[in-house]
């Protein structure tokens, strides 16, 4: 059992935490309308605890990546009995450590599961800096193959990629780019394959059609010879878990191959079960040339990424001298420890075989009894993925336009003050919970769920 720790006292905390701290993705002023941040304190299992005593079930597993859920002592072990043997050192300049060779190693056997030449890893510490990483490295292997001109990455309208600049260019959300003057040059937005939004009351195979001759439409006009990779969320989970239609990948995949141009897959929120599967694509049936990972990786117990690098890629780099990039913390021991220690818990508990035959599948019925409620549009889930439309008009896609924008944040709040924790992203609520999540508790996610839905109406 975790205890809180004695010393967090609720006001001189959210005191201290307006006076001198800038989370991430906040507004400001409404957090002094607030009176501060919610402070999370202690977890344990799939309930998180704040400092004024009040729990939530925590139905997005952190930020999209406790799968192995809360109070693992095995992971602060193997944390703590790295940090005695070795706390740090770096992979620059020819040297390496054993946890980060381990991991790559432990990655690889779960990459070549679906393609047999995807089996190098090259290690960042979050999902933005594995991208980052993917930009400079397929960049730089088109120019030592010798076609220079390969320079630009197709991605999706309303994809997210990250936070830096690299991430934040290639993800398609444009309320991003807004702040900062992005996205930076050679990065191509296409349509994004959101069935309930984009392609209302469309069949699906039709409406995957549609997406993926966007996609080929863009690769004509830019001129094929210029592209160098395509970028995709096998499910888009900030956009609003957007789940494509099951043809769209293998369609996608086919054209990258029509042209030359890379396939990359972004598992950082799909990657080590979510879907079912070690790797979202995996669910699709699809050989991405590279793909990025985090998030799952660790579990977030410690912050590391990891980008997956085909033989056949790495064979170019190796004609070009050092491939002058990494970060300090590029296969840090300790998170790397963590996550082999956590990989090692997902096997050793079928957590994958788990979300594919038996919690995946009872989310997505539990989720049929909001079909009924005059506000869901749609409850739809894959593996322990799952997004509920909210909508103004039964049958439609039709959203609410009230004085307080967007219905999501608003039945977000509803869930939060009933012991839920969920996202809200404009009109949709999104969930993902710890990948050990019971029986009862996916019950219990949507209990709350259709109280808070009754309670907004
Ligand atoms: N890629 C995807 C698909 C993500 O969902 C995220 C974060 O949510 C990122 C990249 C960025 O990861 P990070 O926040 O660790 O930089």
């Amino acid at each position: 059992m975790n205890l809180p720790l004695k010393n967090n006292d609720s006001a001189e905390l959210k005191a201290l935490d307006l006076a001198h701290h800038l989370p991430a993705q906040a507004d400001y002023a409404l957090l002094e309308q607030l009176g501060g941040s919610r402070i999370i304190t202690h977890a344990e299992g799939c309930v998180i605890t704040d400092i004024d005593g009040k729990s939530l079930l925590d139905g997005m597993a952190g930020l999209w990546c406790v799968n192995v859920g809360y109070g693992r002592s095995e992971l602060a072990e193997a944390a703590y009995k790295q940090m005695l043997e070795l706390p740090y050192y770096n992979t620059f300049f020819k040297t390496a450590t054993a946890p980060a060779v381990r991991l790559a190693a432990k990655i690889a056997e779960k990459m070549v599961l679906s393609n047999p030449d995807l089996k190098h890893v090259f290690f960042n510490s979050s999902g933005s800096e594995a991208n980052d990483t993917v930009f400079r490295l397929v960049r730089h292997y088109w120019t030592l193959k010798g076609e220079p001109d390969r320079q630009v990455f197709i991605s999706r309208r309303n994809a997210y990629h990250g936070s830096t600049v690299a991430g934040a260019s290639l993800g398609g959300m444009t309320f991003m780019h807004a702040q900062g003057g992005l996205p930076i040059p050679g990065i191509e937005h296409v349509r994004q394959p959101y069935l309930f939004g984009e392609g209302f009351g469309q069949d699906p195979d039709a409406f995957a059609d549609a997406c993926v001759q966007d996609i080929e439409d863009r690769i004509l006009s830019v001129g094929p010879d210029k592209v160098a990779a395509f970028i995709g969320e096998p499910v888009q989970g900030a956009g609003g878990v957007v789940i494509p239609p099951q043809s769209y990948w293998p369609k996608v995949e086919a054209l990258c191959r029509k042209y030359g141009i890379l396939l990359i897959c972004d598992e950082v929120i799909c990657g080590f079960g979510r879907l079912g599967q070690w790797f979202g694509h995996q669910h699709y049936g699809v050989k991405p040339d590279i793909i990025a990972m985090a998030k799952g990786l660790s579990s977030g117990y410690l912050p590391i990424s990891a980008v997956g690098v085909s033989s056949h890629i790495v064979e170019v780099l190796k004609t070009g001298g050092d491939f002058v990039h990494g970060y300090t913390y590029s296969g840090h021991p300790a998170a790397c420890a963590v996550a082999l220690a956590n990989i090692g818990i997902i096997e050793r508990e079928g957590l994958i075989e788990r979300t594919r035959e038996v919690t995946g599948p009872y989310l997505a019925t539990a989720l049929t009894r909001l079909d009924g409620h005059p506000l869901v549009g749609e409850a739809r889930s894959i593996g322990l993925l799952g997004a509920v439309e909210i909508v103004s008009e039964k049958g439609t896609n039709l959203r609410f336009k009230g004085a307080e924008g967007h219905a999501g944040p608003v039945v977000r709040d509803i869930c939060i003050k009933n012991g839920l924790m969920v996202r809200g992203i404009r009109d949709t609520i999104v969930m993902c919970p710890p990948l050990i999540i019971t029986e009862a508790e996916i019950d219990r996610i949507v209990d709350i769920l259709e109280a808070s839905l009754n309670e907004a109406e």
